[in-house]
């Protein structure tokens, strides 16, 4: 609670002090924009994630709570009109109580920043929202008593597009066990909500050459969202 209560308070500092850049145009940010426009969060998302943060509390129902050090709820704008959904926390998250603040995190932020965003402008959260022991994949009884809550997420956000990284969260979140090397770059539904999965940026830390296939599926993104097509794409 008192995590959340920071984060939205940091993320409400910066949305006043900056100008909260809403993609509610569909031209999204630019490095040219005139003077900031005043802060648009909708209480009403903000009261809904806020609620849905309050309905997890201090979970204790899946065996994942027994070995984390914070719960990662998510991260990000609650009027984001895309959301990245990732596997579950790493080291680096667990200790820090925010997704992807690792090295694939910083990966990450330079794949939203080459779509032209920020990280502030998107929501980041995974399918669990606790860390699994030694990494290992989330099991079945703690993806079912998260989805709850990744459901709740995207109620209250309500995103026009879900980018998922990884084999896991493609496969988990869409139900399909077909390998990642298929399932990417193809537009399927999740909730009504379009999903493009995509390979996760660990991955690509480990195998740099795949950054095009990604950049490609980001491409799609940007186009269904109407973003102005970027150069290049994430080094
Ligand atoms: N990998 C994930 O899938 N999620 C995180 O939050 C960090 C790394």
């Amino acid at each position: 609670m008192r995590e959340l209560v920071t984060e939205l308070r940091a993320w409400l500092d910066w949305a006043q002090q900056s100008g909260l850049q809403k993609l509610a145009s569909g031209t999204g940010p630019s490095p040219s924009s005139n003077p900031p426009e005043p802060s648009k969060v909708s209480p009403p998302r903000l009261n809904a994630l806020q609620s849905v943060r309050d309905e997890l509390g201090d979970c204790t129902r899946c065996k994942l709570h027994r070995t984390r050090t914070n719960i990662v709820f998510g991260v990000g704008s609650p009027e984001a009109r895309l959301m990245f959904v990732g596997e579950g926390p790493g080291e680096d998250e667990d200790l820090q109580g925010y997704p992807f603040v690792g090295k694939a995190g910083q990966l990450l932020t330079r794949m939203i920043e080459a779509m032209g965003l920020r990280r502030e402008d998107v929501y980041i959260c995974n399918t669990v929202k606790c860390r699994p022991p030694n990494n290992r994949n989330p099991e079945p009884d703690e993806l079912n008593a998260c989805e709850p809550f990744l459901k709740g997420q995207l109620g209250a956000v309500k995103p026009e597009a879900i980018v998922t990284l990884g084999k896991f969260a493609a496969q988990s979140l869409l139900r399909d066990a077909t390998p990642i090397t298929r399932l990417r770059g193809q537009w399927r539904e999740y909730e009504g909500i379009p999903v493009m999965p995509t390979f996760h940026p660990a991955y690509l830390l480990r195998s740099p050459a795949e950054k095009g296939k990604v950049w490609d599926d980001l491409k799609q993104v940007m186009k269904k969202l109407g973003l102005p097509p970027a150069k290049g794409g994430a080094s």
